[in-house]
C-alpha cells in the first residue's frame, strides 16, 4: 500500500496513516472486508517503525472501522450508515482549474437520472428494444471467438477495423443498394465517433455547419462543443427545403452539411428521392462535403425505399456513417463510416490518434454473429415488431392526446408531436414525470432551443404494445392535469 506520507510535516506519521485509511473507509473507497497490509509489511514499505503502523491501526480499531482476525489479518469493517457513501461528497474542494470547467447541468442530466425512477415508462431513449437481441447466440459467438482466435482477439486490431467484419458490412450495404469495398470502410466506436472524427478533421471552431432543423441532439452537442456555428435548414414532410438550402449555401459558405435522409432523428421524416439528388448536386456545385448519418436506414415499415446519398455519389462527395446500435445493441459500440479518396486515409489517421482501434474482441464477436442471412432475418423480425408498435403508439396518441398533432413515420424509431400552445414540452415533462412517464422535449433538437418548446419526441420501438398503451395513457392524464 503506497500511502503518501509527508516526513517533514508536524503531523505525526501514525496520524497521517490513520487519516488516510479513515478517509478511504468512510468514503467507501476501501470497501468492507478489504484486508489491510500486515503492520510489519506496511512498516517495511513505508520505511518506518512497526510500532508507528500499530498505533495507527489501534486508533482505527478503537473507532470500529477495522478489526483484527487472529491468524488471518486486519480487515475493514462495514460502516454503520443507512445511505450509500458518496464518493464525490468526501472531497473537500476541487482545484480551481476544475471549478472553472463549465457545468453540464440542464435537460441531459435530468433525462439520464430519469430512468432511475421506479415504474417509470421512458419514451426518451434513442434505441430499439434490447430484448429483441438474441443474447444466447451472441454469447456463443463470443465464446467461439475466444476459443478460435485466443489471445489475438484481445490484442489491438487494425485501426481500419477487423477485415472480415468490413467484408460483412460490404455485403450488408450491397444488399441495401450501396456498393462499396472493405478498403473504404472504417470501423468506429459507434457512429457517434464517426461524427466526431469527420468534424474534427474537416472543421474548426467558428466554421459553419448546416443541419436539418431540428436534428439529432448528440450531434448538436458535438458541434457546440467544437465551437461551430450551427445553421438549421428548414424542413417539411419530405425533408429539407432545397431552395432554402441553396440560399444558406450562398449566404454562409458552410464547411459541412450534416443530414439524416432516412427516418430522421427526431422527426422520423424520410427525404424524397428528388431532394436527395438535388442535395447532392448542390453540395457538388458549392463544393461542400456531405455527412450522411444513416442510423436507422433499414428500419423501413412502409413506403418505397430510397437510395442512400452515398449510393448516388459519383465518388468522394459523401461520407456515410451507420451503426449496429439501433439494429442490434448500443453497448457493442460498433459503428462504421464509408469514405473514399484522401479523406479516408486522414480519417483512419484521426481514428488512430483518438483510440488506436475499436474493441477487437467485440468486432470479431459481431462478425461471427452477423452473417448476411442472420442480419436480414433479424431485421425482418425487428421491422414487424416495430411497425406494430408504431401503429399502437399512433392510435394511443390519437385517443389520449387528441389536441396534439403527430406525424406517421414510414420507419425508424420515433414519432414527433406538436403540442397545442397551451403547454410547453418542458411543462408537460414535469407533469408527466409525476405520472410515471417521460419523453424527450423538443428543445434538445433545435440549434435555437426555443424553437422546440412545443415539440416532443417519443420512441415507439423500445417498449411492448401494452407498455406503450399505458405510457401514452399516463401522458394523456398529465396533459389534462
Ligand atoms: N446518429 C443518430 C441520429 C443517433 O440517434 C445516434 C444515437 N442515438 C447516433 C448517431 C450515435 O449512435 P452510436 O454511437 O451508438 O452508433
Amino acid at each position: 500500500m503506497r500511502i503518501p506520507l509527508d516526513y517533514q510535516s508536524s503531523v505525526p506519521i501514525y496520524r497521517q496513516i490513520e487519516t488516510y485509511l479513515r478517509e478511504g473507509i468512510l468514503s467507501g473507497r476501501l470497501t468492507p472486508d478489504t484486508r489491510l497490509p500486515a503492520s510489519r509489511k506496511l512498516a517495511q514499505d513505508l520505511a518506518i517503525s512497526r510500532i508507528t503502523v500499530e498505533n495507527a491501526y489501534a486508533e482505527l480499531k478503537a473507532d470500529g472501522l477495522i478489526t483484527a482476525v487472529s491468524g488471518s489479518g486486519t480487515y475493514v469493517l462495514p460502516i454503520c450508515s443507512t445511505s450509500e457513501p458518496d464518493l464525490e461528497d468526501s472531497r473537500t474542494s476541487w482545484p480551481l482549474w476544475q471549478q472553472s470547467l463549465p457545468s453540464k447541468g440542464g435537460i441531459e442530466n435530468r433525462l439520464s437520472s430519469s430512468s432511475q425512477k421506479t415504474n417509470l415508462i421512458s419514451f426518451a431513449n434513442g434505441n430499439g428494444d434490447p430484448h429483441l437481441f438474441p443474447i444466447s447466440d451472441f454469447r456463443h459467438s463470443l465464446q467461439t471467438v475466444i476459443r478460435r482466435d485466443g489471445i489475438t482477439a484481445l490484442e489491438y486490431g487494425d485501426t481500419q477495423g477487423f477485415i472480415r467484419l468490413r467484408k460483412t458490412i460490404t455485403s450488408i450495404l450491397a444488399s441495401q443498394g450501396l456498393l462499396t469495398g472493405p478498403g473504404q470502410i472504417l470501423i468506429t466506436s459507434g457512429s457517434q465517433q464517426a461524427l466526431g472524427l469527420v468534424c474534427q478533421l474537416l472543421l474548426k471552431s467558428g466554421d459553419v455547419i448546416l443541419v436539418e432543423n431540428p436534428t439529432y441532439g448528440g450531434a448538436l452537442n458535438l458541434f457546440r462543443t467544437m465551437g461551430l456555428s450551427i445553421i438549421g435548414i428548414p424542413m417539411d414532410e419530405d425533408g429539407m427545403l432545397i431552395e432554402k438550402l441553396e440560399e444558406l449555401l450562398q449566404q454562409f459558405h458552410p464547411k459541412l452539411i450534416y443530414t439524416m435522409p432516412n427516418f430522421q432523428n427526431p422527426t422520423g421524416i424520410c427525404m424524397d428521392s428528388w431532394r436527395r439528388r438535388q442535395l447532392l448536386s448542390l453540395a457538388d456545385r458549392y463544393n461542400v462535403p456531405l455527412l450522411e448519418d444513416d442510423f436507422v436506414g433499414d428500419l423501413r415499415y412502409d413506403g418505397r425505399t430510397q437510395p442512400a446519398l452515398k449510393s448516388l455519389d459519383p465518388g468522394g462527395r459523401v461520407i456515410y456513417t451507420s451503426t449496429f446500435s439501433k439494429m442490434l445493441l448500443p453497448g457493442l459500440r460498433v459503428g462504421f463510416l464509408v469514405a473514399e479518396g484522401p479523406v479516408y486515409e486522414k480519417l483512419v489517421n484521426q481514428k488512430k490518434i483518438h483510440d488506436l482501434a475499436t474493441s477487437n474482441l467485440m468486432q470479431r464477436a459481431l462478425e461471427d454473429y452477423i452473417s448476411i442471412g442472420r442480419y436480414q432475418s433479424h431485421l425482418r423480425r425487428s421491422c414487424l415488431v416495430y411497425r406494430k408498435r408504431r401503429d399502437v403508439m399512433l392510435q394511443a396518441v390519437k385517443s389520449h392526446l387528441p389536441a396534439a398533432t403527430v406525424n406517421s413515420p414510414q420507419g425508424g424509431l420515433f414519432i414527433w408531436l406538436r403540442l397545442p400552445n397551451s403547454v410547453t414540452a418542458e411543462e408537460l415533462l414535469a407533469l408527466a414525470w409525476t405520472k410515471g412517464v417521460s419523453f424527450t422535449p423538443g428543445n434538445m433538437f433545435f440549434p435555437n432551443q426555443a424553437d422546440g418548446q412545443y415539440y416532443l419526441r417519443l420512441n415507439f420501438a423500445s417498449h411492448s404494445e401494452e407498455v406503450i398503451e399505458e405510457g401514452i395513457k399516463r401522458l394523456g392524464e398529465a396533459m389534462n392535469k
